[in-house]
């Protein structure tokens, strides 16, 4: 049986803040993700234990990775204030040519 747990969810860096149910993350736990490349500090993961153990986890931030907290949560559990950029997250390898179609971008092409 899975057990989900209610945390909230702050990104400083992007001003957001909302909640989701963790798929890892106990709910004695108030995990921060620090990022191994730059050493910043940039999701809180905030459960309402009253005595919480405090975790930290390197994973690369927006800059230096992808920024998701989808390894932690689940996606259809997140709030509306952080669904949205998990979604445009998911899609960045789509995007990362700027949204031009392959063809345009490529050189090599006959
Ligand atoms: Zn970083």
């Amino acid at each position: 049986m899975k057990v989900k747990h209610s945390h909230t969810i702050l990104l400083p860096q992007e001003n957001l803040v909302g909640s989701g149910e963790a798929t890892i993350v106990a709910p004695v736990t108030q995990l921060h993700l620090y990022c191994p490349v730059c050493g910043e500090v940039w999701a809180h993961f905030l459960s309402n234990h009253p005595t919480p153990r405090h975790a930290y986890h390197p994973l690369p931030c927006r800059t230096h990775g992808n920024g998701t907290v989808l390894l932690h949560f689940h996606l259809d559990s997140l709030s509306s204030q952080l669904l949205p950029r998990e979604v445009i997250l998911r899609r960045q390898p789509l995007l990362s040519n700027y949204g031009l179609p392959y063809a345009a971008t490529s050189t090599n092409e006959p």
